[in-house]
């Protein structure tokens, strides 16, 4: 964890996140952690900490995270339709007997 970031407008150390926009994607930025737990309690204080993503990253970031997003996908789907099919050969094993 970076520890000699800057403090935002509550007085906290300000968080480092990562930006998955389309206009910064994999961009890393200050942020005030309380806002992003909840909007009403947490200040506005943004700053970036990585200079602008390069042109020609921003495609192939967000076609990765695309990519990822549906995988994660394709593999929750395939755990749900085992978890059927498990459930499913089970019971037929207690009908047999
Ligand atoms: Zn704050």
């Amino acid at each position: 964890m970076e520890s000699s970031g800057p403090f935002c407008r509550c007085g906290d150390a300000a968080e480092l996140v990562i930006s998955w926009s389309n206009n910064n994607p994999g961009r890393r930025f200050y942020g005030c952690k309380n806002y992003e737990k909840d909007k009403s309690i947490g200040c506005k204080y943004f700053a970036w900490f990585d200079p602008p993503t390069h042109e020609h990253l921003k495609p192939v970031i967000l076609g990765l995270l695309k990519k990822k997003n549906q995988l994660e996908g394709h593999l929750q789907e395939s755990r749900k339709q085992w978890n059927w099919r498990r459930l499913f050969f089970s019971d037929f094993r207690i009908n047999l007997h």
